[in-house]
């Protein structure tokens, strides 16, 4: 049985790869904050190829290594990790909240930093296993009005060059999928907090070249690719899912 833990699992686009995961046959633990979405989603993980779901947040300094315990001690292995989990906020640097930008770094970058090192243990045992981070097309270009997000973001591309570098020879695989913006809770609360939301959701669409949103399920689809053995050769790099946003 091959293994997974996909952080986030609770909506959006972590909700999805964790589903598609399972109809590709991976066993999947799901965690997020939500509880009654996670008892939905392990009912949904059972049916197809197993699974299971604990709710946690990712800054208790408990949780990160109870769910890598949790996957080893059902499966016997680790053999994927999706670090998915993330947060955002809109403020340019002028009116950024220290407290607001250490907190959103503590979970879009420092918990999958640590998810990783403790992964990272099981898989070099293993000499296998991939890492896939779920950075943004704000890793790559700097997207106006939310600088912390866009940090990162861009850390996170650099966690995963940096496990390459330092690990495929000893047979870890490392991707970063980055999303444009894609209809999920996160930019539906986005949309809804800012000063014209229907204005805002049609720049968010015009600012593409595909001028709509993303699926959550077009995003699970470069998981399910980017974690299977048919990606054996891919390494390091950003697989970028964006209407096209980044090329023009
Ligand atoms: P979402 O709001 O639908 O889901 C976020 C998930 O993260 C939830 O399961 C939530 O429980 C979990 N989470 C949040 N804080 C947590 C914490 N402290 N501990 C544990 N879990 C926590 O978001 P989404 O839009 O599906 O985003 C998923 C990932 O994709 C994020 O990293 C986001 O930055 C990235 N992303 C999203 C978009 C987009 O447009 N939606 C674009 C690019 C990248």
């Amino acid at each position: 049985m091959v293994s997974a833990l996909v952080t986030g699992a609770t909506s959006g686009i972590g909700l999805a790869s964790a589903l598609a995961l399972a109809d590709a046959g991976w066993w999947v633990l799901a965690t997020g904050m939500e509880s009654a979405e996670g008892a939905n989603v392990a009912r949904q993980l059972e049916q197809k190829s197993g699974g299971a779901f604990i709710a946690g947040d990712l800054t208790d300094p408990e949780i990160p290594s109870a769910l890598i315990k949790s996957v080893v001690d059902t499966t016997g292995s680790l053999d994927l990790l999706v670090n998915n989990a993330g947060i955002h906020f809109a403020a340019g640097l002028d009116r950024l909240d220290l407290d607001e930008y250490d907190n959103l770094l503590a979970i879009n970058l420092r918990a999958p930093v640590l998810m990783a090192k403790l992964a990272l243990e099981v898989m070099l045992a293993q000499g296998s296993g991939v890492i896939i981070n779920i950075a943004s097309e704000a890793g790559l270009v700097a997207v106006p009005g939310q600088v912390a997000y866009n940090i990162s973001k861009a850390g996170l591309i650099m966690l995963t060059r940096s496990l390459t570098a330092d690990y495929a020879a000893r047979g870890i695989r490392a991707v970063s999928i980055c999303p444009g913006t894609t209809r999920t809770p996160l930019v539906e609360k986005a949309i809804a907090s800012a000063p014209d939301p229907e204005a805002h959701e049609r720049m968010l669409a015009a600012s593409r070249p595909a001028h709509r949103l993303g699926r959550p399920e077009e995003i699970a689809a470069a998981v399910v690719f980017a974690a299977s053995d048919v990606a054996s050769y891919l390494n390091g790099t950003e697989i970028v899912i964006d209407g096209g946003y980044t090329v023009v």
